[in-house]
Order: C-alpha cells, then sequence, then structure tokens
C-alpha cells in the first residue's frame, strides 16, 4: 500500500498498514527520526520490551502524565493506548501527539460510556467525582479530580472525611481504596478484563510450589488476589517493591510487560507471572500488545496517527487532571 492509500485507511485501520524494509535498522531509524523532528518517545510498562528499551521515558500513568506536561519535544510519540496519549494531548495542546495504533484502546476506559456515567452522576448531585486516569476524555470532563493508583489515596486524604464520592470507572481499585482508607464511596461497576483474570486458585497453587516467592499485585485486581498479595502497588510500587525487597522470587500479578523492566532492574531475581484462569496468555493487555516496533517507526516517520481533540472537552478534560497534579506535588508524589 502507499503512503497515501494507507494514510486514507488510518481511521479504518487505525493504524498505517505499510510494509517495512525488513533489512531497516528500525532502533537506528527511530534514534535518527527523534533528533530529526525533536520527538520523545514515552513508553507504558505494558507495552513490548523492545519498545521499552527504545523509549526516552518508562513509566506508569502519573509518570507519563507528568512528562507529557513538561516536555520541550514538538513531538510525542505515545507508545501506550488511546486514553494515555489523549491525557498528553490533553496537556499539552500545542504539541503533536502521536499513537502507533488507533486501537490501542482500554477495556476499563469502555467499561465507563459517557452518556449512562453522565445519568448515573445526576442521581448523586451531592457526590464529588473521582475518575482513574484509564477513562475517556468525556469521563474526565464530567470528573472533579482524576486519579491513579500511585496518588489515589494521597488524593481520598486530602478532601475531607464527610465528603461523599463517585470513584469510576474501576470497581476493584475502588473497593480497595474503600478498605484503605475507611471511605465509603459509590462505585461504577467498570473492569480491566487483564487484572481480572487471575486466577486464585492458581496462584495458591504456584505460592505452595514456590514457597519462598512474594506475590505483588496491582489493586486493578479482584479482592481475593489482593487479600493474599504480600504487596498491593501501582506499577511504579510494583517495580520499586521488586528490586528492593530482600525476597529472591515473586509471583506477579498485573500485566506481564512488567517483567522486563523488573527482570533487567533485578537479573538474579526470579519473576513468575500470575497465571490466568483459563490456558491462554490473557494477562497480556491486547490493546498495549498492539504497538509494535514497526508500527512506532511509522507512526514517527509519517507523523500519523495523529491524536486531534474538540478544545472545549480538552479544556473540560485537563481541569480534573491539574487538580491530580496539584494534590500530587503537594503530597510530595511528582519528581
Ligand atoms: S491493562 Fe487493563 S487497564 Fe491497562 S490498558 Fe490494558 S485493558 Fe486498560
Amino acid at each position: 500500500m502507499n503512503i497515501a492509500e494507507a494514510k486514507s485507511k488510518v481511521e479504518e485501520k487505525g493504524f498505517l498498514d505499510i510494509e517495512v524494509d525488513v533489512q531497516m535498522d528500525l532502533f537506528v531509524e527511530i534514534e535518527r527520526l527523534k533528533k530529526e523532528k525533536n520527538a520523545i518517545v514515552l513508553a507504558h510498562y505494558y507495552v513490548d520490551g523492545d519498545i521499552q528499551d527504545v523509549s526516552d521515558f518508562l513509566g506508569d500513568s502519573l509518570g507519563l502524565a507528568q512528562k507529557a506536561q513538561s516536555t520541550n519535544a514538538d513531538m510525542i510519540v505515545f507508545a501506550g493506548v488511546h486514553f494515555m496519549a489523549e491525557t498528553a494531548k490533553i496537556l499539552n495542546p500545542t504539541k503533536k501527539v502521536v499513537l502507533p495504533d488507533l486501537k490501542a484502546g482500554c477495556s476499563l476506559a469502555d467499561s465507563a460510556p459517557a452518556g449512562l456515567f453522565k445519568a448515573f452522576k445526576e442521581k448523586h448531585p451531592d457526590h464529588l467525582v473521582i475518575s482513574y486516569i484509564n477513562c475517556t476524555s468525556d469521563i474526565k470532563a464530567l470528573s472533579d479530580i482524576i486519579c491513579t493508583s500511585s496518588n489515589a489515596e494521597a488524593i481520598l486524604h486530602s478532601l475531607p472525611k464527610d465528603q461523599k464520592v463517585i470513584f469510576a470507572p474501576d470497581k476493584n481499585l475502588g473497593a480497595y481504596l474503600n478498605k484503605k482508607t475507611g471511605r465509603d464511596m459509590l462505585l461504577w461497576s467498570g473492569a480491566c478484563m487483564v487484572h481480572e483474570i487471575f486466577s486464585l486458585e492458581k496462584i495458591i497453587k504456584l505460592k505452595v510450589r514456590n514457597p519462598n516467592a512474594k506475590v505483588i499485585a496491582h489493586p486493578e485486581c479482584e479482592e481475593a488476589v489482593l487479600r493474599i498479595a504480600d504487596f498491593v502497588g501501582s506499577t511504579t510500587q510494583l517495580l520499586k517493591y521488586a528490586v528492593t525487597d530482600k525476597a529472591v522470587e515473586f509471583i506477579v500479578a498485573t500485566e506481564t510487560g512488567i517483567l522486563h523492566q523488573m527482570q533487567k532492574d533485578a537479573p538474579y531475581k526470579t519473576f513468575i507471572p500470575a497465571p490466568p484462569n483459563n490456558g491462554c496468555a490473557c494477562n497480556d493487555c491486547p490493546y498495549m500488545k498492539l504497538n509494535s516496533i514497526e508500527k512506532l517507526y511509522l507512526c514517527m516517520e509519517y507523523e500519523t496517527p495523529e491524536i486531534l481533540m474538540d478544545e472545549d472537552l480538552r479544556l473540560a478534560a485537563k481541569k480534573p487532571i491539574d487538580r491530580m497534579l496539584e494534590i500530587s506535588r503537594a503530597a510530595g508524589l511528582l519528581g
């Protein structure tokens, strides 16, 4: 397919469907494009290892949002999923933001359709809305404060104890926060397909076979898994814990992409992905895995697919993100 044809089909396909010369060293090409276009590659921990290795900044949602806000680059290349690239555009509207594949969505974000959520919010006018960053810009625009799993507790602590709160869209993270903070937030019933798939029974069997292994889990996992975990934390917190803790074996209950960085930072330790409740590799996020090194190269070279946003929506969605960043800064959570 030629470039004009491929560009005309981006909406339909999600990416530029152009054959890449197999002889080309894409790592060298990506470095060249970074310099030529003053571009920065931001990558989430859940993308493939080769993309993590070529990124300028690797992080979780909070770190990526902060980096997207502070960068001087002219082009932000976001190796992650759509809501993350959208957040980068919301925070940095003058920059060009490109995403390797527009179809890299998120089952959690999809679990909160804006119309239904608006009706739910209107039924509870005395509630403040806190939304996890894994949501669409429409949901962000309906929220008072955005949070990530790194700063959610700090955000709740910054509010009066009697403040009524709706938490969306992740019911597991919401229930975990209710338990940890003693709050009684009203929870929207959304969930992430990757974090809901872990099998408690199989994790326990794995633990019996590896008695010295510690179970570490992301708070998007179901309550039963969190109950048996030795440590619960955001992706960055899990990485830090796995590297600094005395244990040398870990069963990791989150998306498998993080194992690449864990293994790099602690090569002498063993990291075992927690098993899903079926035979397939369903703890790989299918959306994150739509990113490939070829698509990354193509979106940098042709600056397509690009994230574009309606300005009113962008401004409405920015407000609760700014509040999150302010509270996080005051709590000393930003670097
Ligand atoms: S792992 Fe879950 S929450 Fe994260 S991007 Fe994938 S579907 Fe969304």
